[in-house]
């Protein structure tokens, strides 16, 4: 546009100069027809000698004082002319010319002012003058056509541009955004090899969708990645804003949280852990602490890092119940152990002092009762090893195994016993034929079982002749045991309590027919080892039956 009414500026001034050059020549060429004619001749012949011709023309003097006009009789009225351009210039330098609208005629007209000397006194300025205004108009016609011209030409550009170029552009911007909106890489449809720079670009879009895809299916392969590993861990994870609303969470420990909702304040169900992430928003510090939640008597370990860079918290909450439970249970399992070995060393202790001063005849009692304190602390250490061993050996070696082998080995470990009390024992093998009478099992697990439960069967029996009767019965998929006696049973409310660690049922008398409150914990986890259950039905005075099975 600007560039346009320069060119219009431009064109006319040109124009304008052309014919101002042609005005000056032509007025300069009349001057001198002028002065050739009047040369010599008073200025009152003048007016006859130019009346013929169309030339205006005034003769003034160097003061501006106007002594003939050509076309303009009474010089008199007519002003001073010195202060006129084309004059002014004529008197300080050789000619003048200007053009301007004349105030009386009030229209365009060109003068021409040049030195006319008639003698070295007599000086004068002759001024032709010729009507401009016709080429004034075409100047302006030019001017304007050209104006016009462009304004055409700005209609019509602008129009195939609306029309045409922004129309094709808009498709062409159209396909392009479909295409990448749509995620696809086979989607040649810019053949236009003609418009090279499009080609190019087309090139360069194509080749950004296809690094945007791979970007996209990499990103969302780690995601998932991602996704696995922190809903496979067996902790809660959870990223908290600096609202306090979740951004992410895995569904491990589930029983804490109430699912649906999203602030960490209405999520968590124990106001232990709430409080604690609390501390450490408002703080805006890493946390790590053991939490004990009342509510379900679990221990968490809750640790909670703020994320500077995001103003977000990572809470991670890990169950260490089991743990805690563990070095419990060890803890009192050694005082247990201890307090277990306490009793008979002080007994032995006690009676060898005594033996010292003893009479003869009684000597014989205390020796009998040290040496059973002694087969009593052998019984116990036996006893924590066969634990040690089960807990650290839980690999079965199962091979097929001859029945009566079983029952010699254990006939022969509680000869002793069975011969003092003088007890029955009968074992009522039900075997499937196929396997040719063999037990298909691990031999000295299930022998430790038996033994454990058939000696308590003896011991813990008040009958005069206490019977155990041993079932051993084959099913398609398991081995089901029955081990029955005729004793002293279990009270109902004690039947559950009997398989924990160091129990008695009453410690003061079981505890002096040499038990030490481990036998039926190591014939439970043996059991479960095998990947059975175990059962008692048993009531007071009435005897018990110890059942349970094998899976094969
Ligand atoms: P212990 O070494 O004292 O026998 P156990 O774990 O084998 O330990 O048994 C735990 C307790 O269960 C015994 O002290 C006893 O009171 C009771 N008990 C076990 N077996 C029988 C049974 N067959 N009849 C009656 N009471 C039994």
């Amino acid at each position: 546009m600007i560039c346009e009414i320069l060119f219009v500026i431009l064109n006319t001034s040109m124009l304008s100069n052309i014919y101002k050059e042609t005005e000056k020549n032509i007025l300069k060429e009349d001057t001198l027809l002028v002065k050739l004619v009047a040369h010599g001749k008073p200025f009152e012949e003048y007016d006859e000698l130019f009346k013929d011709t169309n030339i205006r023309f005034t003769i003034i003097d160097y003061q501006g004082k106007v002594y003939f006009d050509s076309k303009q009789p009474n010089q008199e009225v007519m002003d001073n002319h010195s202060g006129r351009q084309e004059v002014f210039s004529a008197i300080y330098g050789n000619s003048g010319f200007a053009i301007r609208k004349s105030k009386t005629l009030g229209s365009y007209y060109a003068y021409y002012a040049t030195k006319y000397k008639l003698s070295p006194e007599d000086r004068y300025i002759i001024r032709i003058s010729e009507d401009y205004t016709e080429k004034m108009e075409q100047i302006k016609t030019v001017a304007c056509i050209l104006t016009l011209f462009f304004i055409f030409l700005n209609f019509v550009s602008y129009f195939f541009y609306k029309n045409y170029l922004k129309r094709d552009l808009e498709n062409k911007i159209k396909i392009m955004k479909g295409f990448l909106e749509s995620g696809e890489l086979e989607r040649k449809i810019f053949y236009g090899r003609e418009e090279k720079w499009l080609y190019e670009f087309w090139e360069i879009l194509e080749e950004w969708q296809k690094n945007n895809l791979d970007n996209i299916a990499k990103l969302d392969f780690e995601k998932k990645i991602l996704d696995l590993i922190i809903s496979s861990v067996d902790a809660f994870i959870g990223l908290i804003d600096n609202n306090g609303n979740f951004i992410l969470k895995n569904n491990s420990l589930n029983h804490l949280l109430i699912v649906d909702s999203q602030k960490y304040t209405e999520s968590f169900k124990y106001i232990e852990i709430i409080t604690l992430i609390k501390n450490s928003i408002s703080l805006k510090k890493n946390i790590r602490k053991e939490v004990y939640v009342n509510g379900i008597k679990e221990y968490f370990l809750i640790t909670i890092k703020y994320i500077k860079k995001n103003d977000q918290f990572l809470v991670t909450i890990k169950d260490i119940t089991s743990t805690r439970r563990t070095v419990e249970i060890q803890k009192n399992f050694i005082s247990n152990v201890s307090h277990e070995l306490k009793t008979p060393l002080t007994n032995i202790k006690g009676y060898l002092i005594a033996l010292e001063d003893a009479p003869k005849e009684i000597r014989l009692r205390f020796l009998n009762i040290i040496n059973n304190n002694v087969e009593k602390l052998e019984n116990i250490v036996l006893d924590f090893l066969n634990i040690s061993k089960i807990e650290s050996s839980k690999i079965l070696q199962i091979i097929p195994v001859e029945p009566k082998l079983i029952e010699d080995q254990i006939r022969e470990s509680l000869f002793g016993i069975i011969k003092r009390k003088k007890a029955e024992l009968n074992f009522n093998w039900n075997l499937l034929e196929i396997n040719q009478g063999m037990i298909n099992t691990d031999k000295e697990k299930l022998i430790m079982i038996l033994k454990n439960l058939i000696e308590n069967g003896i011991i813990y029996n008040t009958s005069e002749i206490p019977s155990i009767e041993v079932y051993i019965t084959e099913e398609k998929s398991k081995y089901l045991f029955s081990v029955k006696d005729n004793g002293i049973g279990i009270p109902q409310d004690k039947l559950k309590k009997v398989f924990e660690r160091f129990y008695r049922v009453d410690k003061a008398r079981t505890s002096n027919m040499g038990g030490t409150g481990l036998g039926l914990a190591i014939v439970k986890e043996l059991v479960e080892q095998f990947g059975g259950e175990i059962v008692i039905e048993s009531s007071e005075h009435e005897g018990s039956n110890f059942r349970f099975y094998f899976l094969k």
